[in-house]
């Protein structure tokens, strides 16, 4: 069983502080139906923060973001963010009355491999430590899975920078482009002129 981690190349609006205790793992739901880790970042912009605020963010397909890097401080839980991680799940857990089992299969994955990580620390959800309804009242109980998820991170040099990302996504669904057959699409590889060409003829054949 393996489980990716997807990095993204965020732009931070700020400084960040490392974290020096790492005790708690807070979890909470994105209170939106769906939503990009992208448009999670560009909303804590938008609050005046240095960019996401969460660790990581888990997505209703299973697939796993990294937010703020793990070893630096928060902003996800006012008064507990310089000693804990905190998780993010898709979806409005307030009115969703099901979590997809893929999302929370992933979750679960991922807090095992934070509890290796980490040792056995304390999980919470956001509720427990303030004011909130979140992560909803039918966010389900999750806990570390037994069987260790072999970690793979996805580098930022494999993810095309947002400006690109349409355009790439595009030339792989249509075939232009293909990986390396384990997921590496060097997006920032120089192309040569006979790969150029090849591109072009391809890019031909799909017209007719
Ligand atoms: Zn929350």
């Amino acid at each position: 069983m393996t489980m990716k981690i997807n990095e993204i190349k965020f732009e931070w609006a700020g400084g960040l502080s490392p974290r020096k205790t790492t005790n708690k793992i807070v979890l909470h739901h994105a209170a939106a139906l769906s939503a990009s880790v992208e448009a999670i970042h560009r909303a804590h912009l938008a609050n005046g923060w240095a960019g996401i605020g969460y660790h990581f963010y888990v997505r209703k397909d299973g697939s796993v973001y990294r937010g703020r890097p793990e070893e630096m401080i928060g902003a996800h839980s006012r008064g507990h963010n310089s000693n804990s991680i905190g998780i993010c799940f898709e979806g409005n857990y307030e009115t969703e009355e099901k979590m997809p089992e893929t999302q929370k299969s992933a979750g679960e994955n991922l807090l095992g491999y934070l509890e290796e990580k980490y040792g056995k620390i304390e999980l919470c959800l956001h509720r427990e430590l303030l004011a909130t309804a979140c992560p909803g009242k039918y966010f389900p109980v999750i806990t570390a899975k037994a069987e260790l998820p072999e970690v793979v991170e996805n580098k930022p040099s494999d993810l095309p920078d947002y400006w690109a990302k349409k355009a790439c996504d595009w030339a792989v669904t249509v075939g232009l482009i293909s990986g390396d057959g384990s997921g590496n699409y060097n997006w920032r590889h120089t192309l040569t002129k006979q790969e150029m060409a090849i591109l072009l003829y391809k890019f031909k054949e799909i017209q007719q």
